[in-house]
């Protein structure tokens, strides 16, 4: 029996781990296996191992590897960088006010929130526009003199628009306020070089990159005040304890060395698809939108919502004909809210329940694309056939 193919389109969720990384990694496993710390062979192949990984990384960023901390994925980069700048500023007296985004991701919105509800912050969200970026100039506006941190998203996981990262940073240097940046979904695609950006602190997954689930990144400038959020040995420079986890080490590193090498001709190659995706969508099917910039988003983001189709629906029909997507951020897949980012942006609630995120990657093909044209206008006048307070707005 002839398995179905299936097309994966849920890139923007995790990337499977390319075989040259699984490779890198694997004697780390069984041959290579000495905890770090220690002073015998065993420990300093280890050792050696996680600073040519580093090394690796800072030649990427253009920072010094003592500016690196390996993390074990980019929820805890994000809780780090900002729960570590937020608490030693406001215990030196620097003040309590942070900064953001109605469009990031949990992992810093959550944090945010904690920090406000539990710890005595306050926050002012800058808003976006109906493209989902947010203008520096409202950042700098927002900015008071007890404002110690500012984060903003690099790329959007839901709607793929980018931000104007180094305009915000250069802000935010002149007003001498951390800036952090959540680069987890950007990290496959743009630069990083984090001089250029004007970042204090910037965080990377490796599942998103082709690495491992559970390996990440925090970059943090050279004297940035971070309190650690474990305690423990003195791991990572004192930044983050704990016995490090050597082969996702080197192979985020290895990772992050491949996608710098493909880049170029993998970013042309996916914006042409996504590009294709995107107008086949809008031409096939009525009241279909594109959410996120027209221009300015990641190469492999295509967002859309439709009238009268709801996410869950459009995700089960496209499952069944073997195309696997999502309706926003993973984590929020099965809530029957729009998604914040949505709201944010400012599109109707009855149009944010019909969301849907098809995002390209490595191994996505001109025929999947052709594929998800010809599926996918079928599936969204199935659904609208069986709603019955859909109208077709003319
Ligand atoms: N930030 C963004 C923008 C993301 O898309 C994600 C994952 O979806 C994360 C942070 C969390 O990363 P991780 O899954 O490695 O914890």
């Amino acid at each position: 029996m002839s398995e179905k193919r299936t097309i994966y389109l849920d890139y923007a969720a995790s990337t499977p781990t390319d075989p040259a990384v699984v490779e890198t990694m694997l004697p780390y496993f069984t041959e290579i296996y000495g905890n770090a710390s220690g002073s015998h062979q065993q420990a300093r192949a280890s050792a050696r191992a996680i600073d040519n990984a580093r090394q690796q990384i800072a030649d990427i960023l253009g920072c010094s590897p003592k500016e690196i901390v390996f993390t074990a994925c980019g929820t805890e980069s994000d809780n780090l960088a900002i729960r570590g700048v937020a608490w030693v500023q406001k215990q030196a007296g620097k003040g309590n006010h942070l900064i953001t985004t109605p469009i990031e991701h949990h992992a810093v919105d959550h944090t945010f929130n904690q920090l406000c509800q539990n710890f005595g912050f306050e926050q002012t969200m800058v808003p976006v526009d109906r493209y989902g970026v947010v203008n520096p100039a409202d950042i700098e506006a927002a900015i008071r003199p007890e404002t110690v941190l500012i984060s903003v998203m690099y790329a959007n996981n839901e709607v793929g628009s980018l931000q104007p990262i180094a305009e915000i940073g250069a802000l935010a240097r002149e007003h001498g306020i951390a800036f952090h940046t959540d680069a987890v979904q950007a990290a496959g695609y743009e630069s990083l070089v984090v001089d250029e950006l004007n970042v204090d602190l910037l965080a990377i997954s490796g599942h998103k990159i082709y690495a491992p689930k559970g390996s990440g990144i925090l970059y943090v400038r050279k004297n940035t005040p971070l309190l650690p959020s474990f305690t423990g040995g003195g791991h990572e420079n004192n930044r983050r304890p704990g016995t490090e986890n050597v082969p996702y080490i080197v192979g985020i590193a290895k990772a992050m060395e491949l996608v710098a090498a493909k880049r170029n001709a993998e970013n042309l190659r996916q914006a042409a698809l996504r590009d294709k995706l995107i107008a086949g969508v809008l031409a096939r099917i009525p009241d279909s939108h594109l959410t996120g910039h027209p221009t300015e988003r990641l190469p492999n983001n295509a967002s859309f919502v439709f009238a009268g189709a709801e996410a869950d629906a459009i995700l089960m029909h496209l499952d069944l004909a073997g195309i696997q997507a999502a309706s926003g951020s993973a984590c929020t897949t099965g809530m029957p809210e729009p998604s914040h980012v949505l709201t944010a942006m400012g599109i109707p609630h009855d149009l944010g329940l019909g969301a849907l995120r098809l995002s390209l990657g490595r191994y996505t093909t001109e025929a999947d694309i052709e594929t998800v044209l010809e599926v996918l206008p079928g599936v969204i006048e199935k659904i609208r056939t069986l709603n019955p307070v859909y109208e077709l707005a003319v």
